[in-house]
């Protein structure tokens, strides 16, 4: 064989080396949730239907704990262990211009395993998470870490806004949160206390 051939013979070989590599290497398959088996190498595209997150008492998000996506055909948890659920939290926390919520359009790249019965989807690299279109902008609501005259129980859905208010008064010290507007206690599903309102000026 001379020079020519020999080069030839390689670019063959190379050429079909890398064909069999593309056509077993591993790619995801596209499918809906109810298609899914166990072991399955998947891409999903769905909307975030429960967000489960651990917060401090400011609500800062500490740690995203559980993520349940939903296609319109079934529902899926998608977990994620140690550092990728350290990223995970960072990603969904820092989001711009608010952080990610339920009803945000997700794309997830996983393998599909059964835990107590159920399927979910392991999330071994934090590419493998994206939130392909924005849907809730609901603000990212933070209570204050200083007293200020909107409070309530953290146990209770109302809210005073006077220092005076008897119900207000019987609450423990260390069972209270401040709220830095009205707003953002009605946001978070709180009422106004009957005596507040009618005292409005006390
Ligand atoms: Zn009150």
């Amino acid at each position: 064989m001379n020079d020519k051939n020999i080069i030839i013979v390689c670019l063959i070989f190379a050429v079909l080396g890398i064909t069999t590599l593309n056509f077993y290497s591993i790619e995801p398959k596209e499918v809906k949730i109810c298609e899914i088996k166990e072991g399955d190498y998947v891409k999903i595209t769905g909307y975030i239907q429960k967000l489960g997150l651990k917060r401090d008492k400011c609500r800062n998000i500490l740690e995203v704990k559980s993520i349940t996506i939903n296609d319109g055909t079934g529902h899926l948890d998608v977990v994620a262990f140690g550092k990728v659920r350290e990223d995970l939290t960072n990603y969904i926390k820092n989001y711009y211009p608010c952080s990610i919520k339920e009803r945000d359009k997700v794309q997830v790249i996983g393998k599909i395993s059964t835990y107590n019965g159920k399927y979910q989807i392991i999330l071994e690299d934090m590419d493998n998470f994206k939130l392909i279109e924005k849907l809730n902008f609901d603000r990212d609501i933070y209570l204050s870490p200083k007293p200020t005259n909107i409070y309530a129980s953290k146990y209770g859905k109302t809210y005073h806004t006077s220092k005076d208010c008897p119900y207000g008064k019987k609450l423990k010290e260390d069972n209270i949160i401040y709220f830095y507007s009205e707003e953002d206690a009605r946001e978070l599903g709180y009422k106004k206390c009957k005596w507040c309102s009618k005292n409005a000026n006390r």
